[in-house]
């Protein structure tokens, strides 16, 4: 049986005493929840988040790293920097990421496989455009994105990672994909990682839907049998909200 992971993409927001605050609006709201919690916080608020969470089952990831271990690389994050803080999760491939930085689907095979060598836990984003949805290509698309992402990883390591499928076009737009739309682009994913990594890796690597989840919508995505929690962009800058998507 799967658990439920919702993870929150804070994205460029909260500076890290506004971080403090959130995270401990959130706490009690959470506290005993069967699912997990995972907040993704900008660098700059990891210590603060990190420091609010102890003692509780909330974790903590960052947003993005790089695929080199140190260097002249100005401006970027090795793994062991994220490791060595305590974090445990980093979202890798995010699709702002993709668009904005020049992120590709090689790029994030570097850095999933580099996320592996530090044990930490990739959350990878796949999805497709509008535009793509509409040339009907989303399922090969997810696909591939997804068989690219896990290339060079062994089952073991398959099982544990995160994918979270994010339609570009529901991403803080408001507009959620169907729970029926996302459940078979979900199921897809699932079977894509079967075909290539086995059954076993395939019922227990964790399936995120992101795109405007909200405290409205989550209970009814999560309970899709292919969507494993989710990936939250907006609403997990509200405690109270995503405390409701978290609880779903
Ligand atoms: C995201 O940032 O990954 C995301 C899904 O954002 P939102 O929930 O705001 O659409």
């Amino acid at each position: 049986m799967r658990k439920t992971v919702v993870a929150g993409n804070w994205k460029m927001n909260k500076t890290p005493a506004q971080t403090t605050e959130l995270i401990n609006e959130l706490k009690p709201l959470v506290a005993g929840s069967e699912n997990k919690c995972i907040v993704c916080v900008p660098y700059t608020n990891l210590a603060n988040a990190l420091e609010a969470v102890r003692g509780t089952e909330i974790e903590v990831g960052a947003q993005n790293m790089y695929f080199e271990e140190s260097g002249a690389y100005t401006g970027e994050i090795a793994p062991n920097m994220l490791t060595e803080m305590g974090v445990k999760y980093v979202i890798i491939g995010h699709s702002e990421r993709r668009q904005y930085f020049n992120e590709t689907d090689e790029t994030v095979n570097k850095k999933v496989l580099k996320a592996f060598e530090h044990d930490l836990i990739p959350i990878i984003c796949v999805g497709e455009s509008l535009e793509q949805r509409e040339q009907g290509i989303t399922f090969e698309l997810v696909a591939l994105q997804t068989k690219i992402a896990l290339l060079g990883l062994t089952a073991d390591q398959v099982k544990k990672c995160i994918i979270a499928y994010e339609p570009i076009w529901a991403i803080g737009t408001g507009k959620t994909a169907t729970s029926e739309q996302a459940q078979e682009v979900c199921a897809k994913i699932r079977e894509t990682v079967a075909s290539v990594y086995g059954n076993d890796a395939a019922e227990e690597i964790i399936i995120q839907y992101g795109g405007s989840v909200n405290a409205g919508n989550s209970a009814e995505l999560f309970a899709k049998s292919d969507i494993d929690g989710g990936l939250v962009g907006g609403a997990s800058l509200k405690a109270n909200d995503f405390s409701v998507i978290v609880n779903s």
